[in-house]
């Protein structure tokens, strides 16, 4: 359904790929009688002219490249130039999450019959690739899509499919997810409660850190619905929550050290009389649902941390080949060539890493446990390649006009969110000394 959507600038983007490709087919073919090892047709970023190169990677194909280049220009013209506005506003305009419906860049992943564009795992992931590699977090576009869209396409009823989906892949109806809470430290420790009242229920808490949050127009809600379960995982329920239901409060945009433009706030839910089609799936199977879902959040996570790595590492690359010291440009200075090469070698190794995660997911094969070292190792590297880059940028790194000082502060979250990397190193601990 997206290819329709292509603009004549892909087509002839989709030529030059293929002409490298041959270009690539042809190299090969001399250097076979030189005893050269078999290049692929796509070349891995490790051999890519840039980390960032489009018509790279063996789990890509062209129709993949195709998309690429439209969610690249969607980046460049439609987010790129209004984000310092929004940093300032703490949020994004209603008006991109439309148009990004409208170019087929929501719900990617959610199948076509419930309204989705219904593409691969693969492309939902070029669309928060390309995000990172425009450095605009303000979108929270594939929270929307790969992470709260699933819970409604998975366990919500025909009603409420057709009630929502449609509008949220047309950016008409936005997202959040409401988990945390001011005093809880794990899912089953939480608090906000809804209460049975005849087929109704009612609806008491309140939400912390909400991404989306504040522009919200539907809300997944975690609350507990039995006290007396056996243990807490078992009396918890999903609620669909619209923006503008009685007693239901948005509290202020909350200011944060980074993610500028994206809207982060606290919910409150007071007395919220909720239809008994409010609830998504069956009471009492949230917290079994939030398992399901939690390592497609985290595979998300460490693809958006990979891509931001390759973004940084770019950015560094082009900074340190102009900027001149002692005669010379400090890309000369060997130390400089170290860390650059230590960077490229551990952000390859992530790239692979994540790329053989998607293609498990891809097979309906990633385990939790796996997801979670995808996401502390990545959201760490991303952080490490923060630092590096930003000091290799010197004095002008620290200041926000660069766009590393912007991505510095933007990965400082990756770790904490999604589960913190502690959380993650729990669960896969608990794996590898589980007894069989
Ligand atoms: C910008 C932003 C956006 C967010 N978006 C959302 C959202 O959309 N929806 C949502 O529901 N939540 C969201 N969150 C919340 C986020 O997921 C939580 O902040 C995160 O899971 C950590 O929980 P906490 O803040 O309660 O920290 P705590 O659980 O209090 O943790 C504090 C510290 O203790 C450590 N710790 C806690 N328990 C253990 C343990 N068992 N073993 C070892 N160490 C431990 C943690 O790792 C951490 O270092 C967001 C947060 C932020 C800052």
């Amino acid at each position: 359904m997206f290819v329709k959507k292509l603009s004549k600038v892909c087509l002839v983007g989709l030529r030059n790929v293929s002409g490298r490709n041959q270009a690539a087919v042809r190299l090969y073919s001399e250097a076979q009688g030189l005893g050269c090892p078999a290049p692929p047709t796509r070349p891995e970023t490790s051999s890519a002219a840039s980390l960032m190169d489009i018509g790279t990677r063996r789990i890509f194909n062209e129709d993949h490249d195709i998309f690429r280049r439209s969610a690249r220009r969607f980046f460049q013209e439609e987010v790129i130039p209004y984000h310092a506005e929004w940093e300032k506003a703490g949020e994004v305009s209603r008006e991109v999450w439309e148009k990004a419906g409208e170019q087929g860049l929501l719900a990617v992943l959610t199948p076509a019959e419930h309204g989705g564009v219904g593409a691969d795992v693969l492309s939902a992931a070029i669309v928060w690739e390309e995000q990172m590699y425009s450095n605009c977090t303000g979108p929270g576009f594939s929270l929307h899509s790969d992470i709260i869209m699933p819970y409604i396409s998975n366990y919500g009823s025909e009603q409420q499919i057709q009630r929502f989906v449609p509008d949220m892949a047309a950016g008409r109806c936005i997202g959040a997810i409401g988990m945390t809470e001011p005093g809880r430290h794990d899912l089953q420790g939480v608090k906000t409660y809804a209460k049975r009242d005849g087929s109704d229920w009612i609806l008491n808490g309140n939400k912390v850190f909400i991404s989306n949050g504040w522009m919200s127009d539907l809300v997944v809600v975690v609350a507990v619905t039995d006290r007396e379960a056996k243990s807490a995982a078992h009396g918890i329920s999903l609620f669909l929550v619209e923006s503008g239901t009685k007693g239901f409060q948005k509290g202020r945009k909350l200011e944060k050290i980074g993610l500028k433009a994206q809207d982060t706030a606290e919910l409150f839910f007071e007395d919220v009389r909720l239809p008994a089609d409010a609830l998504l799936g069956e009471p009492n199977k949230g917290f079994y649902y939030l398992m399901n879902e939690l390592p497609q959040e985290r595979l998300v996570i460490a693809g958006m941390a990979v891509a931001s790595c390759e973004f940084m590492f770019e950015e560094t690359r082009n900074y340190v080949m102009q900027r001149k010291a002692f005669g010379k440009t400090i890309a000369d200075l060997q130390t400089v060539q170290h860390t650059l090469a230590e960077l490229k070698t551990e952000i390859c190794m992530g790239r692979v890493f994540f790329d053989n995660c998607i293609q498990l997911h891809a097979e309906k094969r990633l385990d939790a446990a796996t997801a979670s070292m995808a996401k502390y190792w990545t959201s760490d590297l991303q952080n490490k390649v923060a630092t590096q880059c930003l000091q290799l940028h010197g004095g002008w790194g620290y200041m926000w006009e660069y766009p590393i000082a912007k991505a510095f502060v933007d990965s400082r979250i990756q770790p904490i969110y999604g589960g913190t990397n502690e959380i993650m190193k729990e669960l896969i601990g608990r794996c590898i000394v589980r007894r069989k």
